[in-house]
C-alpha cells in the first residue's frame, strides 16, 4: 500500500526530495499545497513538474476525505457525513449562529465510551482519525462556511464523534497543522477539547501547555449518579478529576467549561446541584447547561424549565458563570449526541 503523503512532516518532505536528487526547496512547495490548500491530488500542484507530479504518485496517495452526503437543518446548521480512504464514515458539523460559525468535529470512528445518553456510545469505536482527517474535516467546514455564509468559521469544537483524548497523539497533530501558519492559522484560542474526563490526560494536557480550550463532560458531580449514566466512569473517579483541573488551571491560567446536562429525575435536585456547585468551587470554571437531545433510550428525558432555572439562580449565586448551549440541527440527528451516521429525510 502507497503511504499518505501527508504523513511525513515538512523536514521527512525535504529530505526525501534530497536524496532524491531534487532540491529540497520543492518539499516547503509541496507542504503548502498539501496544508494550505488543502490539495486533493498532485495535479492540483502547477508550480511541480509533470515528470515529478508521476514521480509523486507512483510514491505516494493523499488520502484525503471526501463529503459523502450533506444534510441542511431548517435552523441552518449543516450536517456532513464525511467519507474516509477506508470507506468509514463520521461526522462533522457547521453550525452557524449570529455571530458564530462553529465547526464540531469527530476525533474517532464511533467511540469506546458507554455514555448511555449519547447515540454515538452505540456505534462502538472503530478507529482513530489520523491527524490529516482531523485537518481535512475543519478545512473543508471552512469551506463551505464560507461558501454558504460568506464567513470563514469562527470556532471550533471537538465535540463530535469519539473521544478526543483517547486519541490523544493524533489529535495535538491535528491541531498543530490546524493552528500553524503553515497550515489553516486558526488561533488555539478559538479551540475547545471536549473529554469526558480522563484525568491522566488533562494532566498531560497542562504539562505540555497547550493552548486550546477545555470542556469537561461532568453531568453529574457526585459519583454513584455519574458511574451509572457513563460507566466507564468508575475508572475515572471525581475525586482525580477535581486535581486534574486544578493542576490544569495552575498551569494554564484557563478556565475550564463544565458541560451538564439536566435530567428528569437523574440530577434535577438540590443534591445534586449542591454537589456541582462544590466541584465547580475547587477551582475557576464555568458551566454550559446543554439542552438534551432525544436518542433511543426512554431512561433520559430532559429536566422541566423550572429545575434547569433552579440550577442557573444557585450557580449564579455562587458567583459561578452559566450559560446555555441551545440545541442546534435537532431534525437531522446534528445536535450534541445525536451523531450515529443515520439519515433522516
Ligand atoms: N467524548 C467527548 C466529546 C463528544 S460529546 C465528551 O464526552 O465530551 C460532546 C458533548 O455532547 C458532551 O458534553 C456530551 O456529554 C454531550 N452529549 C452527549 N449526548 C448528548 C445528548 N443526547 N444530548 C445533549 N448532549 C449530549
Amino acid at each position: 500500500m502507497k503511504k499518505d503523503v501527508r504523513s511525513l512532516s515538512l523536514k521527512d518532505l525535504c529530505s526525501f526530495f534530497e536524496s532524491n536528487n531534487y532540491p529540497s526547496y520543492i518539499g516547503k512547495q509541496v507542504h503548502h499545497w498539501l496544508w494550505k490548500k488543502s490539495s486533493f491530488s498532485f495535479d492540483e500542484m502547477t508550480n511541480i513538474s509533470l515528470e515529478l507530479r508521476d514521480f509523486l504518485k507512483n510514491k505516494f496517495v493523499i488520502n484525503h476525505i471526501k463529503i459523502d452526503k450533506i444534510q441542511k437543518s431548517n435552523d441552518g446548521t449543516i450536517k456532513n457525513a464525511v467519507k474516509l480512504f477506508d470507506n468509514l464514515l463520521v461526522e462533522s458539523v457547521l453550525i452557524p449562529t449570529e455571530k458564530r460559525t462553529t465547526a464540531c468535529i469527530s476525533s474517532q470512528v464511533g467511540c469506546s465510551l458507554d455514555c448511555d445518553f449519547c447515540a454515538t456510545s452505540k456505534l462502538k469505536r472503530i478507529r482513530n482519525l489520523n491527524p490529516d482527517e482531523i485537518f481535512d474535516q475543519v478545512s473543508t467546514i471552512n469551506l463551505q462556511s464560507k461558501l454558504y455564509f460568506n464567513r470563514p468559521i469562527s470556532n471550533i469544537v471537538f465535540m463530535g464523534m469519539g473521544e478526543p483524548l483517547l486519541n490523544y497523539n493524533n489529535l495535538i497533530l491535528g491541531i498543530e497543522k490546524i493552528t500553524s501558519k503553515e497550515g489553516l492559522g486558526i488561533s488555539p484560542k478559538r479551540i475547545t477539547v471536549s473529554t469526558s474526563g480522563i484525568s491522566k490526560l488533562i494532566v498531560r494536557m497542562a504539562d505540555e501547555n497547550v493552548k486550546f480550550n477545555l470542556a469537561i463532560s461532568l453531568h453529574s458531580a457526585i459519583e454513584k449518579t455519574r458511574n451509572k449514566i457513563m460507566p466507564f466512569s468508575i475508572k475515572f473517579p471525581l475525586n482525580e478529576l477535581k486535581e486534574a483541573v486544578k493542576y490544569w488551571y495552575n498551569k494554564t491560567r484557563k478556565k475550564v467549561t463544565y458541560e451538564y446536562i439536566v435530567w428528569n429525575g437523574i440530577n434535577d435536585n438540590l443534591k445534586h446541584i449542591k454537589a456541582l456547585i462544590e466541584f465547580c468551587k475547587a477551582s475557576p470554571s464555568k458551566v454550559n447547561l446543554i439542552q438534551y437531545n432525544n436518542t433511543e433510550n426512554p431512561f433520559f428525558s430532559s429536566a422541566s424549565e423550572k429545575k434547569i432555572q433552579e440550577y442557573i439562580f444557585e450557580l449564579e449565586e455562587n458567583k459561578i458563570p452559566v450559560t446555555i448551549r441551545k440545541s442546534r440541527g435537532k431534525d437531522i440527528d446534528a445536535a450534541c449526541g445525536q451523531l450515529a451516521n443515520r439519515e433522516i429525510n
